[in-house]
């Protein structure tokens, strides 16, 4: 006899709660287990009087229950998808009839409930044997989609009648009449709210005492029992009725096997969902519950489990369907795509319940970065059926690899460059400890790393005092530095002590997690699993001899918080000087140039009051990224003062602007165009070609796309160069530590340690040698630049307007996501990705355009990543052109 399934599990022995590793083998009707598979004797577990049942509501453990009228085995699978896959299989063993699982969850179909256990906090009765469950808070089993209850022992007994999925599942109770066939209340016995009211006497119904008077499971009405019958038999289904697909339309089966639903005319709209059942931590699955007690179970489809394809199959008939996806942009795409392959973009539309972080799509179609949890699920329902439609521009990423001649590349080392090298030092030191200490297990080296580190900031913040003693200009503001320096300094000491301490401390309990690092502790707690980390309590306790080694850790926990605030204040200080004197240049420029400045300095004030530049939640990051910040700006700063000067400088400046002018002249008449006219343009393109580079790949035939090939599909945004190349370090160490990146805050993280890294080691600074942009067939010299990034929608990286502006100026038309164009801007570092005031000076922008071309150089191959997904590009060329558009539903705010 062969296995339904077989693999490892964690199983609870029956005293003190501790998992043990065993091996599981279902056969039949029987699961055995044993020690591992090669085992010779096998426990064995009848299971034809089995109840399977989730461990409860939230169950961040993936643990399940399965009960027999003679024993309880509670068991916990590695993660989410492969306790489902058990489940549904333990389910099927006992069904009488085989269901395709392939096409369909075998729940869709069986009428089977699906068990959680769970505490009520009112009386709560078992539908089976009417009795009241168990206990104060009537403990039990509840399911997950119509709410049934029972007790453990009576669960195997409960008929399967849970809400149903097809016109096959409602049965005898159907309703034919003249209009054809059509539902009747589903009603389920017993447990009302306590404000419950009869919908046919208006008065009280349900009671505390007793399991008495019905509720429908679809339109939510409740009746007495004695009024039951007078109540009009056609289910209206409710509130969410427009969403709903009710089972009478799932009534046949596709020649090619899949379900086709017919559309009713009640149901104007039909609702597809897709949850990621994995996006947020454990919101997915949340969700999924809550859009199955809503709607009809079978419109209801976890990405995690098949993919879009079985949900679109089943709607593709309908004339207009709505689709929500809930999960973050990759689950957007991933269903975008799927609709690509179905061409059912006539049909649908799609709106989006941000999960997780990122969710720059979700924020720009108004439906916000995250969801609340609270979020109540008819609100949800109702935005979504009064939400607008927009055309989404979505973009093909066309790759063509060849090798190509490398631009010669020599440079002149300016005397600023030697002093940039010299910073660079620090910088690379700081981010080689940063790694170290987040990377290691070793206490020693933790302690050692984080002792260089400290003194590494010192020495910096020693140089940062210096250099705010030289330039006098503003009294105040050095002496504020001067006294956060002082105190930074003291508190550096007050660690350095600690940690000294700590060092001498180390050898007995060697291999302690690294303090430095706050959410650590956090996550340590919350995750594991409950037993596992009651266990190691007890270890701490009894080892009542080490606890004194407790102590000093707490304190230097409370120094290294003390020592991050004092780092944050320098930084914040430092940045409000680079912004003043910013702000100080450019209200000089509007002296100079008055009309086209004076637009920009309004808008980027404007924008300061609205924008959120939310700062990256870690400690020990803070120490670095802020400092090389304050220097990047004052770089650009630095060219935007000699502005005033030769026309060389100020068309660095203003070359991507000039080349926009001559790429799209009908944007916008007026002052573009006059200036477009005039000589001064040829004089400035002459004099920002790139010296070393001035001669361009010629592309014999421009529109061509012979040996080209669809590499993927952008519908946010494309980065090449630096910050392509934190994204793919960012999925890369994903891979590595997927423990490390579980929670929202270890990925911020994650982001800032490698966004600094990056910046301070500059790998890509000078990424113009190595790539050659192409707007619109034009060639654009580009100037010094790290990375460039091609967008179609206004929000970059989790909600960073990098176009920094919503509206039209006088060289560029406002940013949208539906006029077929492209908005190219230079990366020049990335913390300007992060707090740029760069981008609200708008400095950055190279062009509007219809269509991209970038040429990659040499030999090496360029990071480059398309909606978050990053990969190395071999050299060759990338052309980005129009694919199609998708019908999007927004929010209007
Ligand atoms: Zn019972
Ligand atoms: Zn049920
Ligand atoms: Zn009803
Ligand atoms: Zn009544």
């Amino acid at each position: 006899q062969t296995s339904i399934k077989e693999g490892l599990l964690l199983k609870q022995t029956s005293s003190f709660q501790r998992w043990k590793k065993r091996y599981f083998k279902l056969r039949g009707r029987t699961l055995y287990y044993a020690k591992d598979s090669k085992s010779l004797i096998f426990d064995e577990v009848d299971l034809s009087d089995a109840s399977v049942a989730e461990s409860s509501t939230k169950n961040v453990n993936n643990s399940f229950t399965i009960i027999t009228p003679f024993r309880r085995l509670i068991l916990c699978a590695e993660n989410r998808k492969e306790m489902e896959d058990w489940i549904s299989s333990l389910k099927s063993v006992q069904s009488r009839e085989h269901y395709e699982t392939a096409q369909f969850n075998v729940e869709h179909f069986s009428g089977m409930h699906n068990w959680y256990a769970c505490s009520h906090a009112r009386p709560t009765f078992c539908n089976v044997c009417r009795e009241s469950l168990s206990g104060v808070t009537s403990h039990g089993l509840s399911c997950e989609v119509c709410k049934f209850k029972a007790h453990k022992r009576c669960a195997v007994r409960a008929t399967n009648n849970c809400k149903w999925t097809t016109l096959a599942s409602i049965g005898k109770d159907i309703i034919e009449d003249e209009d054809g066939i059509a539902m009747p209340h589903q009603w389920l016995e017993g447990n009302l709210p306590v404000s419950a009211k009869c919908a046919v006497c208006d008065k009280t119904c349900g009671s505390v005492l007793r399991l008495q008077d019905w509720k429908c499971l679809w339109c939510k009405a409740m009746v007495h029992t004695a009024c039951k019958d007078l109540y009009p038999r056609k289910c209206p289904l409710g509130q969410c009725k427009v969403s709903i697909i009710p089972p009478t339309a799932l009534n046949s089966i596709d020649s090619d096997g899949f379900w086709k639903a017919t559309c009713p005319p009640s149901c104007a709209s039909p609702l597809l969902v897709f949850v990621n059942s994995k996006s947020g931590d454990n919101q997915g699955v949340k969700f999924l519950r809550r859009f199955k007690q809503s709607l009809n179970p079978a419109q209801v489809f976890d990405l995690m489990n098949g993919g879009p394809h079985l949900g679109l199959r089943l709607f593709q008939k309908f004339d207009n369907f709505r689709i929500l996806v809930c999960g973050g942009d990759g689950s957007v795409g991933w269903v975008l795509s799927e609709i690509d392959k179905l061409s059912l973009h006539k049909q649908a539309s799609l709106g989006v319940l941000p999960l997780g972080t990122g969710n720059d799509l979700a924020r720009v179609l108004g439906w916000g970065g995250s969801c609340d949890d609270d979020t109540q699920l008819p609100q949800i329902l109702e935005k979504l059926e009064r939400a607008s439609t927009k055309m989404l521009d979505r973009w093909s990423i066309m790759s063509y690899e060849l090798k190509l001649p490398a631009k010669p590349s020599i440079l002149p080392v300016t005397a600023e460059e030697s002093e940039e090298c010299q910073i660079s030092a620090y910088e690379d030191s700081v981010a080689a400890h940063l790694a170290k200490i987040l990377n290691s297990d070793q206490h020693s080296v933790v302690i050692s790393s984080a002792k260089i580190l400290c003194e590494t900031v010192k020495d910096f913040v020693a140089k940062i005092g210096k250099t705010y003693e030289k330039p006098m200009e503003n009294a105040e503001e050095a002496d504020a530095m001067a006294i956060k320096c002082t105190e930074l300094n003291e508190k550096l000491d007050l660690l350095l002590q600690a940690l000294h301490t700590e060092a001498q401390a180390a050898p007995i309990l060697p291999g302690i997690t690294p303090p430095i690092v706050e959410e650590e502790g956090e996550e340590f707690s919350s995750e594991e699993s409950l037993s596992e980390s009651k266990e190691q309590l007890a270890e701490c306790v009894s080892k009542s001899s080490a606890q004194k080694l407790f102590k000093p850790r707490e304190q230097l926990m409370l120094r290294a918080n003390s020592l991050k605030k004092a780092v944050r204040q320098i930084i914040e200080q430092a940045e409000k000087v680079v912004v003043d004197e910013q702000n100080a240049h450019s209200e000089e420029q509007v002296n100079q140039s008055p009309l086209e400045y004076s637009k920009e300095l309004d808008e980027s004030k404007e924008e300061e009051k609205e924008e959120d530049t939310k700062e990256l939640e870690s400690p020990s990051i803070k120490t670095a990224p802020r400092s090389p910040d304050r220097r990047t700006s004052r770089g650009i700063h630095s060219q935007t003062g000699s502005f005033s000067a030769p026309a060389l400088a100020a068309s660095k400046e203003n070359l991507p602007v000039l080349n926009t002018r001559i790429i799209c002249p009908g944007l916008r008449a007026g002052l573009a165009a006059s200036i477009a006219g005039s000589s001064i343009i040829s004089k400035m393109l002459l004099a920002n070609i790139d010296p070393f580079g001035a001669t361009p790949f010629i592309d014999p035939d421009p529109d061509s796309l012979e040996g080209y090939s669809e590499k993927c599909v952008m519908n946010n945004y494309f980065g090449i160069g630096l910050d392509a190349k934190i994204s793919l370090e960012f999925n890369n160490k994903r891979e590595e530590h997927p423990e490390k990146c579980r929670s929202r805050t270890k990925n911020m993280m994650w982001y800032g340690v490698l966004g600094t890294k990056e910046l301070l080691q500059r790998t890509y600074k000078n990424l113009e040698q190595k790539v050659q942009l192409e707007c619109d067939g034009q060639y654009i010299p580009l100037p010094s630049l790290q990375g460039i990034a091609v967008l179609n929608i206004p929000s970059y990286a989790g909600g960073t307007n990098f176009w920094g502006g919503t509206k039209e100026d006088d060289i560029f038309g406002a940013p949208s996501f539906d006029d077929k164009i492209l908005e190219v801007v230079a990366v020049f570092g990335s913390m300007q990705m992060a707090v740029s005031r760069v981008i609200k000076l708008q400095h950055h922008r190279i062009a509007q355009c219809r269509s991209v071309k970038i040429t990659i150089l040499g030999d090496e191959g360029v990071p480059v990543q398309v909606d978050g997904e990053a990969w190395i590009q071999p050299p060759g060329v990338i052309k980005i052109i129009h694919k199609n558009r998708a019908q999007m539903l927004t929010r209007d705010r």
